[in-house]
């Protein structure tokens, strides 16, 4: 699931490549990813792509500062920016944007659910959207204090990645972020103290700011389909702790998986395993 890191750099690089080109045509191919039909997607025709801005995990392409796309990638999507017009044949496209100098502004997504989805907009209605409507301040670069903004009597590993709360954090940078920060997944948002509150905060921006900085270095156009996430936490259950080296642990959700160290996040204790407490009952 591409997160604020990944959806920023993507926006950055198509951003810098694609401004100032004119929009020949643009299509939905296949199964219908567009959530908007009005303005119609000929509108585009003959406009400026503009800028590629983000906010939270979304896109917004802006042309001629009158039309805006909102594009949400879901779980498996990818926005890319290729030299040359797709294959018919390439079944993970699902919105091209054929720019007038042979370049391709291409929506893709990976994987058998269709879920990734695209909104077209009068620069009016942008505000107003809902999605964008509900979404919580960036994670990155500067959010509000988060004592305030995480009082919540639900666990952090929840607070944090609900995008009404704080946009920009999803399952695999909540692991890395809460282990920068020394706290436990299961701590209650309303329970941080001021110092844990700041220390999260300055977990949140580092990290994501980490990341940021390393995919300025490794990534280029088109995108790749797969980025490369230097995670140390995530999905490294198992192995040790980069910081203590004691053994990573995780707990196992229905489609998720959480990991964390028990010597630097939970004073030693081992999270239940809920797959297995739910198959026991
Ligand atoms: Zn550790």
């Amino acid at each position: 699931m591409p997160e604020l890191p990944e959806v920023e750099i993507t926006a950055r690089l198509i951003g810098g490549a694609a401004a100032g080109a004119s929009v020949e045509s643009a299509l939905t191919p296949g199964i219908n990813a567009l959530k908007s039909y009005d303005p119609p997607l000929s509108e585009l025709t003959g406009r400026t792509l503009e800028r590629v801005g983000r906010r939270g995990k979304l896109f917004l392409v802006e042309f001629d500062g009158e039309l805006t796309m909102l594009v949400h990638l879901m779980s498996a999507g990818r926005l890319q920016l290729f030299d040359t017009r797709a294959s018919l044949r390439d079944r993970a496209s699902r919105l091209l944007v054929r720019l007038d100098d042979g370049r391709e502004l291409r929506l893709r997504e990976f994987g058998t659910r269709q879920r990734a989805w695209v909104k077209l907009m009068r620069a009016g209605e942008v505000d107003d959207e809902e999605t964008l409507a509900a979404l919580g301040p960036e994670a990155w670069p500067d959010p509000p204090a988060f004592d305030e903004l995480l009082d919540q009597p639900r666990p952090l590993y929840a607070v944090l990645r609900d995008q009404h709360v704080v946009a920009g954090i999803g399952r695999s940078w909540v692991d890395e972020i809460l282990h920068a920060a020394m706290l436990s997944p299961f701590k209650r948002g309303s329970d941080l103290e001021p110092d844990e509150a700041e220390r999260l905060r300055e977990a949140t921006v580092r990290r994501l700011g980490e990341a940021i900085a390393l995919y300025e270095q490794v990534i280029a156009l088109p995108i790749p389909d797969k980025l490369p996430m230097p995670l140390t936490v995530h999905r490294r259950n198992g192995e040790p702790c980069p910081r203590c080296g004691d053994q990573l642990e995780a707990v196992f959700y229905e489609d998720y998986v959480m990991c964390y160290c028990p010597t630097c996040q939970t004073e030693g204790k081992l999270m239940k395993d809920r797959r297995l407490s739910r198959l026991l009952k």
